[in-house]
């Protein structure tokens, strides 16, 4: 068994409050990512379930045993960081073996451990090597086996592949999702990348300034974040935000305050919203829900001004603004249409997609 709990756990540096009041459960088994922009408290949370940094304040539970006061090494979790520094001087074999070693496991028990992680990671005929001979992919491998070789309840993965060459760095995301599969291991991982969390995690804690913002399966975050952050953070290009006012017109509709453009709401939304009329909101809307054409009911049709087209393959972004203001926006559409740079363009928003956002707090409405 493999849980781990959070409760009200905070970390101060000096003054400095760098997680604050996380709760937190991952079940046994659980494959959870945390991600946050750089600082937001990662590996600060990460470190202290290690038991590598002092809690300020909290409690945290492995297996529902308080760990506050179990030294790092009584707590049964293995650990891989960015930078996995393998020993030169030894092979393969000898990296693996060196934490059970150090552990005085019987040699036979040693050498188990270490073929079948080796098994597992398709490094069998490597053991000899030393890492100079390896490529990166492999040196990495050889970091998780030494992680695995232990049998620990919980893996902790800090930014592991993040000096990873891209394309090395999708084939070893595959490799972890397939390896907790194989393992049924309780794993907590840490990253930067929004594109790993979101293929990677059962479920995704996002962070920001030392707050969790959210916690959900990856879909539901995209879907429903639940404030302005998550709804930026999470997707690639991001979400456009349009700040304004709920107006009454013949019906309920949002109008963006910079350039007067209004825009209908869904039946739902309308009542939805009603009685956030003449408050400030911010609307948000997702660069494939603006479409080319019009679509179903979705037929909102808006003038833009187009700034730059980038073709990325299979669609195309298209950068866009309003009326005479200078913000700009995004637009994902096929790439069988191919829009001018400094023409004019029409594109279609999908009012069935609007998120909805308090301006001042970015509280989802
Ligand atoms: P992340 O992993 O999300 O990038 P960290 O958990 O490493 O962020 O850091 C969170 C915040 O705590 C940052 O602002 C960082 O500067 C600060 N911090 C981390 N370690 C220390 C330390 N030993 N002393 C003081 N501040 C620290
Ligand atoms: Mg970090």
């Amino acid at each position: 068994m493999g849980s781990v709990r959070l409760e009200q756990v905070h970390k101060k540096y000096d003054k400095n409050v760098v997680v604050n009041d996380v709760n937190l459960e991952i079940k046994d088994k659980e494959f959870v990512v945390l991600v946050g922009p750089s600082g937001c408290g990662k590996s600060t949370t990460l470190r202290m379930i290690a038991g590598l940094e002092e809690i300020t304040e909290g409690k945290i539970f492995i297996d529902d045993k308080l760990v506050n006061n179990v030294a790092p090494k009584d707590r049964d979790i293995a650990m891989v960081f960015q930078n996995y520094a393998l020993y030169p001087h030894m092979n393969v074999y000898e990296n693996l073996a060196f934490g059970l070693k150090m552990r005085k496991y019987p040699k036979d028990e040693i050498k188990n451990r270490v073929h079948q992680a080796a098994d597992i990671l398709g490094i069998k005929e490597m053991l000899e090597r030393k890492p100079k001979a390896l490529s990166g992919g492999q040196r990495q491998r050889v970091a998780l086996g030494r992680a695995i070789v232990r049998k620990p309840k919980v893996f902790l993965f800090d930014e592991p592949l993040s000096n990873l060459d891209a394309n090395l760095r999708v084939q070893m995301r595959t490799e972890i999702s397939r390896l907790h599969k194989q393992i049924e291991t309780t794993m907590i991982y840490v990253t930067h990348d929004q594109i790993e969390a979101m293929s990677m995690g059962d479920r995704i804690v996002i962070m920001h300034n030392g707050i969790i913002q959210q916690v959900d399966t990856p879909l539901n975050i995209y879907n429903k974040p639940t404030n302005k952050f998550v709804a930026g953070f999470i997707g690639s290009p991001t979400m456009n935000f349009f700040d304004g006012k709920l107006i009454k017109t013949d019906t309920i509709a949002f109008e963006i305050a910079t350039c007067k453009i209004i825009l209908p709401l869904s039946q739902q939304d309308q009542t939805r919203l009603s009685q956030y009329l003449n408050h400030d909101i911010t609307i948000g809307i997702r660069p494939e829900h603006i479409l080319a054409k019009p679509s179903n009911n979705y037929n909102h049709k808006i003038n833009t001004n187009i700034n730059v087209t980038e073709p990325v393959g299979n669609e195309i972004f298209v950068y866009f603004a309003l009326g005479n203001n200078s913000n700009q926006y995004v637009s994902r559409i096929p790439s069988d249409i191919i829009p001018q740079a400094g023409k004019e363009f029409e594109l279609y928003f999908d009012i069935s997609k609007f998120h909805f956002f308090d301006k001042t707090s970015g509280k989802v409405l």
